[in-house]
């Protein structure tokens, strides 16, 4: 039951008292709707006694039709056991606990993604300072400056009053401030992944290694085909609306089991249930942790690429030529919660992002790198544009697979992932669906977070189609 009580199928018994149970048998239908249960003793022929219907549960919970009926599932049927969990951000020093802790951790974040900030330390020590000077904006700055040439005060003057009021050029303080320009950046802080996203990416806590830098290392090594082929999949990665491709070693994730649903499982309608036994643990309701430091692919999309898709849908309005200005505009987005517009935009980037991290992902299990889709996992942070495929390695060691991808084989994954957002072994039934997903084509056996939710092939090759058309203008 969606209560999370379970119990064993209702066995029942032949009304002749000489049979028993012992001639009853199952007539296995596949469903549980036309499945019966019989009886072949001498006389019975094979009688029907009863069918499989449901039983009602004692519980309080009850259906939207007010009822509370027990379905009959196989054992093994993925609706009658979901396991929820979470994934964490697991670095284990004082200087990452402060920021989680930070009550400006989302201005930290924001700053960090804007590259006012290089790490979480400069943004940390930014708010301990606790600027408090009213800063004037670029625009107002120009115009008085202009006041005090007219008045001719000395340059070393305005510089000086540049210096205290005028508009800060990086660090926090950088930061569009939050009245004038409606941009929430304490809201972010409430976005565990977009706070730990800025630790991921902070060099001082995470090593990695871009696309970039591989480049550059063959090109020092004057290793020309190599180079030419780096060069041609960084062409192929900004095709896909990809800003920057990276590898890390070191990627540490913790999976959080804290409990589970049986029937339903979305949100308002699922009944979450805790791993708890009050004969254990004190009652209490335990959690389930598998930490490792694991391998990772990390992907950012381009927020340019990203914004001028929204502005062509007529979600938003104008590009930018600027990525962080762009990245900027975005989080503007992202933050509005009256504007009913911003949050279709905001869906509509999660399902494309999702949906490409996916067939990245699954473009991985081609039979020669030595990853199987099911021992991969996602972690996706939509508002920073990001995805990361990580080896889960709870089931399989990689030993530097993907290290090898990002040497030698990244062309040929993005052009099959590029492949892959057009076709489907479904199809055209799957083309023809809405949203244009299935098992075949995207979803993930075990590494989806949110169950294969919200993906759409259909909205990711639009964006494909429109990314690939403006990158040759
Ligand atoms: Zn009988
Ligand atoms: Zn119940
Ligand atoms: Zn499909
Ligand atoms: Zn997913």
């Amino acid at each position: 039951h969606n209560c999370g009580r379970i119990r064993p199928m209702y066995v029942p018994k032949c009304r002749v008292p000489a049979h028993g149970y012992d001639h009853i048998v199952f007539e296995n239908t596949g469903s549980f709707v036309t499945a019966l249960w019989r009886c072949v003793g001498p006389g019975c022929g094979g009688a029907k006694l009863q069918g499989t219907s449901q039983s009602p549960c004692s519980c309080e919970w009850k259906d939207a039709a007010g009822r509370a009926m027990m379905r009959a599932r196989t054992f093994n049927d993925t609706r009658a056991y979901q396991v929820h969990a979470l994934q964490l951000v697991n670095i284990d020093n004082s200087e990452f606990r402060q920021y989680q802790r930070h009550p400006q951790r989302g201005q930290i974040a924001a700053a960090h993604y804007l590259n006012l900030i290089d790490s979480l330390a400069e943004g940390i020590g930014d708010a301990s300072q606790g600027v408090t000077v009213t800063r004037v904006s670029p625009q107002e700055w120009q115009q008085r400056e202009q006041l005090l040439r007219q008045m001719h005060v000395p340059e070393e003057e305005i510089e000086q009053y540049r210096r205290m009021m005028g508009p800060e050029e990086s660090g926090l303080a950088a930061l569009p401030n939050t009245d004038a320009d409606k941009v929430r950046w304490e809201l972010l802080g409430a976005d565990r992944p977009f706070v730990e996203r800025a630790a991921v990416f902070d060099p001082a806590q995470i090593q990695r290694i871009t696309l970039d830098d591989q480049c550059v290392r063959f090109a020092e090594l004057q290793d020309r085909l190599a180079q030419q082929t780096t060069e041609r999949a960084r062409e192929q990665a900004r095709t896909l609306g990809i800003a920057e491709i990276a590898v890390t070693w070191e990627f540490p994730v913790a999976r959080v089991a804290f409990g589970y649903t049986r029937e339903e499982h979305e949100p308002e309608r699922g009944v979450l249930t805790g791993f708890h036994n009050k004969y254990h643990h004190d009652g209490k309701y335990p959690v389930y942790v598998a930490a490792s430091d694991t391998e990772a692919l990390l992907v950012t999309f381009s927020a340019r690429s990203v914004l001028s898709f929204l502005s062509a849908k007529g979600l938003t309005v104008g590009a930018a030529e600027d990525e962080s200005v762009a990245r900027q505009r975005l989080l503007e987005l992202f933050t509005d919660q009256d504007d009913p517009e911003a949050a279709r935009a905001a869906a509509t980037v999660h399902t494309v992002i999702h949906t490409l991290g996916h067939l990245l992902l699954r473009s991985l299990d081609d039979g020669q790198v030595g990853l199987a889709e099911n021992t991969l996992a996602e972690w996706v942070v939509t508002k920073a544009l990001t995805v990361a495929i990580y080896a889960d390695n709870v089931r399989e060691f990689t030993l530097g697979s993907l290290w090898t991808l990002l040497s030698n084989r990244v062309l040929s994954w993005l052009e099959s992932t590029a492949d892959s957002v057009l076709s489907c072994e479904n199809d055209p039934l799957c083309h023809q669906s809405s949203p244009r997903c299935c098992e075949r084509c995207v979803y993930l056996t075990f590494g989806c977070r949110l169950f294969n939710d919200d993906l759409d092939r259909g909205l990711a090759a639009e964006f494909l189609r429109h990314t690939a058309a403006s990158s040759h203008t």
